[in-house]
């Protein structure tokens, strides 16, 4: 053990809901340390989209769009569909009673957001989206933390929790050089470690045997934070939840335009009035090369003719059926669609496209023949296109062959040249939504409701069994519960 560090309140976790979380407990006048076990502050929230939902935002205002927290709770519940009965109703009334503060307080930290863009099943446009990409999330709240003199030490892990009498007193750390340490809170732990999507144990633990071997976007979530207060005598709601897994190609070797630039204000200020005022074509370019980079396949091109293939050069799935699932069982756990003429004509217009992200553009092929050329085939023949995907050519022959003898009228057969594939593919947990019970001050509790002293939750460590379906519940719950939970841990100073 190398020593003892104490401040008022310890946060673990250096995402979008630790600098929430920390920089609150410093405007208490409350001295902060936040462990990040990453070289860099970011977690899921640097790999995110960027939408956040929010309601009565100034965009909403500029679009004269009229709007309630009322509508959006009830909204939110369509969202949640059959598993509705699963949510925290306490934990979504804090949600949206707080997205419009939440988003100007980004906004005033130097965020610009685009929007709002309509998401079914929301009756009013709520979706703000971050530029030029969501690294800006991180950015700012960083040099804010600094700015509030947040002691931030990077590479430094939490390993447990410690306990005196009862009451959560702090963590022992891991420190960059190995050595154990432990960090004394007075006031409390803000758990803010993110979601456990990378996490083997805990996937096995909580969802079906299969998924523990599906890969993380995010492998570093690793679920420090639902570990820690498992073993302490928390518990987890809604593990069993999660988005994935779901198909999307292999990221190129080198990030999209979109992902390079800088998250400067001046930057983000042009993108945004640019968005406001460039007529579409100019703009495309851009979105593309973030659409080809971040996302995966849509599931109609299955429905038009398209089959997986596997490295073998077989198909091995019913491509109707759920075939997220049995990408993972294939050799390097990769696959790629393959399609013909026919195919490839459709998806080069509306309404058939690539893929999307709702509300900002689609994707057509030619967008991947130009933005990933590394994932993009095409040949006047089978052995030709083979040779391109690198799979044997007479497997990939008998593959189709086989498809084209049992393919019924529903579903086109492969045969007009040239012949397409774009891959690999291969499938992810996006992020995992089984967080720790707490109260509606963050405060985390076990199974019993009884609340654990000193131990706080927040983000998707401290999803407390919300339901954040849709594409901008998880931002906005990170940077709400961040704040809720930092302001608390900071009054519990004794
Ligand atoms: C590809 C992708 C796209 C997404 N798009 C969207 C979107 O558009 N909109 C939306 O609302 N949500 C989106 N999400 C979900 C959203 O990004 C997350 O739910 C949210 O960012 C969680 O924030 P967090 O701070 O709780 O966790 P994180 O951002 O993951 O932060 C947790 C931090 O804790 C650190 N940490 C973990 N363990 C320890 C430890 N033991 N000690 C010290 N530090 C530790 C991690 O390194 C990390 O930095 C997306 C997620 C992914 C992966």
């Amino acid at each position: 053990m190398s020593g003892i560090t104490e401040a008022d309140v310890i946060v673990v976790g250096g995402g979008g809901t630790g600098l929430a979380a920390a920089s609150e407990v410093a405007l208490c006048g409350r001295r902060v340390i936040l462990l990040e076990k990453n070289p860099n502050t970011g977690g899921s929230t640097s790999w995110a989209i960027g939408s956040v939902t929010a309601t009565n935002t100034p965009h909403q205002k500029r679009a004269g769009i009229t709007d309630s927290a009322d509508a959006h709770f009830e909204d939110m519940a369509l969202q949640a569909g059959p598993l509705a009965p699963r949510d925290n109703l306490v934990l979504r009334r804090i949600l949206v009673d707080n997205t419009t503060e939440m988003l100007n307080w980004l906004m005033t930290r130097g965020v610009v957001f685009i929007g709002p863009m309509p998401e079914s099943p929301h009756r009013v446009p709520r979706m703000h989206n971050v530029v030029p990409n969501s690294k800006s999330f991180v950015y700012h709240l960083t040099r804010y933390c600094r700015k509030l003199s947040v002691d931030i030490r990077l590479n430094t892990a939490a390993q447990r929790l410690l306990e005196e009498n009862g009451r959560v007193v702090g963590v022992e750390a891991c420190l960059p050089d190995g050595a154990l340490h432990v960090f004394r809170a007075r006031g409390g732990v803000v758990l803010a470690a993110g979601d456990y999507s990378g996490g083997r144990e805990l996937k096995a633990r909580f969802g079906s045997p299969g998924m523990a071997d599906v890969d993380a976007v995010n492998v570093t979530a690793t679920g420090d934070g639902q570990r820690m207060a498992l073993e302490i005598g928390a518990t987890v709601l809604n593990g069993d939840i999660w988005r994935g897994p779901i198909m999307r190609f292999i990221p190129p070797t080198r990030p999209g335009l979109i992902q390079r630039l800088p998250p400067f204000r001046p930057m983000a200020r042009f993108m945004a009035w640019s968005a406001d005022n460039l007529p579409q074509w100019l703009l495309r370019p851009f979105f593309m090369s973030f659409l080809t980079t971040a996302l995966g396949p849509s599931p109609d091109l299955y429905q038009q003719g398209a089959v997986l293939i596997n490295k073998r050069g077989e198909r091995f799935t019913d491509e109707l059926g759920d075939p997220n699932l049995d990408v993972v069982k294939q050799p390097e756990r990769t696959a790629w669609v393959v399609f013909d003429h026919n195919a490839a004509q459709k998806f080069s217009a509306w309404p058939y496209f690539i893929s999307t992200a709702p509300g900002i553009a689609y994707a057509y092929l030619a967008d991947y023949r130009r933005n990933r050329a590394d994932i993009y085939h095409q040949s006047d023949t089978i052995s030709g296109l083979a040779e391109s995907m690198g799979v044997p050519a007479d497997a990939l022959s008998r593959s189709i062959a086989g498809y084209n003898s049992g393919a019924r009228a529903a579903r086109p057969a492969l045969d007009t040249t040239p012949y397409y594939a774009l891959g690999p593919v291969k499938s992810y947990v996006v992020f995992t939504d089984g967080g720790l019970k707490v109260t509606e001050r963050l405060e985390v509790v076990r199974d019993d409701g009884s609340v654990i002293p000193g131990l706080y939750a927040a983000g998707s460590t401290g999803q407390g069994g919300l339901l954040l379906g849709g594409h901008g519940h998880h931002l906005g719950w990170a940077f709400i519960s961040g704040r809720i939970a930092g302001r608390n841990a900071a009054s519990n100073v004794r």
